[in-house]
């Protein structure tokens, strides 16, 4: 290991032990109980809230409990039920397209390996590995947009490209800190570390980030 290795694992421990402290709660903020109903909240959560898709999931998962529900549903029907979340023709099609994968190639089953979760319709980097992390507990680093921004600025990982991303992270950041870390990260960019405006002054990793154009207190 080189020593820049070595300090970037130190810095990212440190930024962990903090967030932990600040962030006792945290968790994936999608509500599920099956990998099959995270997968399809996160198909659900392109362009809309998690709270939006919380509301919207409540009743669907009632109805819709396999891979083939979701291959086998009425179009119109589905799109209704999902509108409020929007792109809510795209998204059916990746529903069904995802759950006719799912029942025909994997016996109804969402796989428990990267490979085979990449290979199902509309799933890509991001979702596979969350849910990977959170639905089966294999560390692993989904970066959406809050973890890819609040890792550039505070310096733990470089790139813009999000599979680069997770890379850089997933050589510092120890395997058993993986899912939790990126709970912390949104937790953050939600509360405090906000794209547009940041609340430097605030915020408790202040020392250990590297953004160059930090925030003070607006005076009274
Ligand atoms: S110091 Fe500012 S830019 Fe850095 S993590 Fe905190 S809020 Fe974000």
């Amino acid at each position: 290991m080189t020593t820049k290795e070595s300090s970037m694992m130190k810095k990212a421990g440190r930024v962990i032990a903090l967030l932990e402290k600040e962030y006792p709660d945290t968790r994936i903020a999608l509500e599920f109980k099956t990998p099959l109903e995270l997968l399809v909240a996160l198909i659900l959560a392109a362009q809309c809230t998690d709270e939006r898709v919380n509301r919207v999931t409540r009743s669907l998962f009632k109805k819709y409990r396999t891979a083939g529900d979701y291959a086998g549903a009425d179009i119109t029907t589905l799109e209704q039920e999902v509108r409020p979340t929007g792109f809510f023709r795209n998204k059916v099609k990746s529903i069904k397209a995802c759950g006719k994968d799912i029942a025909e190639k994997h016996r109804g089953k969402v796989p428990d390996n990267l490979e085979d979760l990449l290979s199902l319709h509309g799933v890509g980097r991001k979702t596979a590995n969350i849910v990977l992390g959170n639905a089966f507990g294999v560390p692993a680093i989904g970066v959406d947009t809050h973890v890819g921004r609040l890792a550039r600025r505070i310096g733990l990982a470089r790139s813009k490209d999000p599979n680069k991303v997770e890379a850089e992270l997933t050589a510092i950041v120890p395997e058993d800190k993986m899912v939790k870390f990126c709970h912390l990260l949104q937790d953050h960019g939600r509360k405090v570390c906000a794209a547009r405006t940041p609340l430097c002054y605030q915020c408790v990793i202040n020392k250990y980030c590297d953004f160059p154009d930090k925030t003070e207190r607006p005076k009274k």
